[in-house]
């Protein structure tokens, strides 16, 4: 009678440990993230591209499929807690819509600047290097920001966290920007790629004017260190941003973001 016991008991946790490593499998197998698009296309049919149009609501949706939860369970109810508490003043919703309620966002800043490589495009017909300075001016916008990101222009393009470059016009010509964040299943930002168009959009085939491509830049930093749409038109991060500074809902949203850990706040599968 007692070997029988010992024998149930065995298998038992023969059992639990096989069925332990057929759930590390699958968890090694987990694919990575899609990476998340921010762009800046109009809904279509597109309308005339003034000024206020753009810079277009972003439809652009990605497929998160299972990540790897870095965040223990208690972890992320305090997580989901805290977001609950102070959401409603940011706008934090939109990210998770698009991440499938992972926190998307780059590592704690501590000593280390984000390093941003500008990458011309001097094939562009009428190219000026002018277009770095209102880049600059956008990078400048986010100087002091309430994440304590700092950023340094760097020469390597291959080794920069935040790469920049420039198209003559995107084939949607209201768009002007697109950001590209490149993040792991921790939630954990390991690259962006933000391009910007050269032109103004529409007929005029004309350069954009100084203000709207340091209104871009500005925006488009606000996607690379992990800001998503806001739906309030004063905020830099409004798809037809008119401001080219961030406001304090942008401030507070990307504070909010950097005192969360990253990883997934999702408490059930
Ligand atoms: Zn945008």
């Amino acid at each position: 009678m007692h070997s029988r016991l010992l024998f149930l008991l065995v298998a038992f946790l023969a059992t639990i440990i096989a069925l332990d490593a057929v759930r590390r499998h699958q968890g090694a197998l987990a694919p990575r993230p899609a990476p998340t698009v921010f762009d800046s296309k109009t809904a279509s049919p597109a309308p005339p591209p003034t000024l206020e149009t753009r810079l277009g609501p972003s439809p652009a949706i990605n497929q998160v499929t299972a990540g790897t939860p870095t965040l223990d369970l208690m972890a992320r109810l305090a997580v989901r807690r805290r977001l609950e508490r102070e959401g409603a003043l940011v706008y934090l919703d939109s990210l998770f819509a698009k991440t499938d309620s992972v926190v998307v966002r780059w590592p704690d800043p501590g000593d280390s600047p984000l390093t941003i490589a500008f990458v011309p495009d001097t094939t562009i017909p009428g190219w000026s290097d002018a277009v770095f300075d209102d880049l600059r001016a956008g990078i400048a916008a986010w100087g002091g920001n309430s994440a304590g990101l700092r950023f340094r222009e760097v020469a390597a393009s291959d080794s920069a966290d935040i790469k920049v470059r420039w198209t003559l016009a995107f084939p949607d010509s209201t768009r002007l920007g697109l950001t590209v964040l490149n993040w792991s299943p921790d939630g954990t930002v390991h690259g962006a790629d933000i391009t910007l168009a050269y032109l103004e959009g529409g007929a005029k085939r004309v350069p954009l004017s100084v203000s709207d491509r340091r209104r871009v830049a500005a925006h488009e930093l606000g996607h690379a260190i992990g800001l998503p749409h806001s739906a309030e038109r004063d905020d830099l991060m409004f798809p037809n941003a008119t401001t080219s500074a961030p406001s304090r809902r942008d401030q507070a949203t990307l504070q909010l973001l950097y005192a969360v850990p990253p990883g997934s706040i999702r408490v059930s599968q």
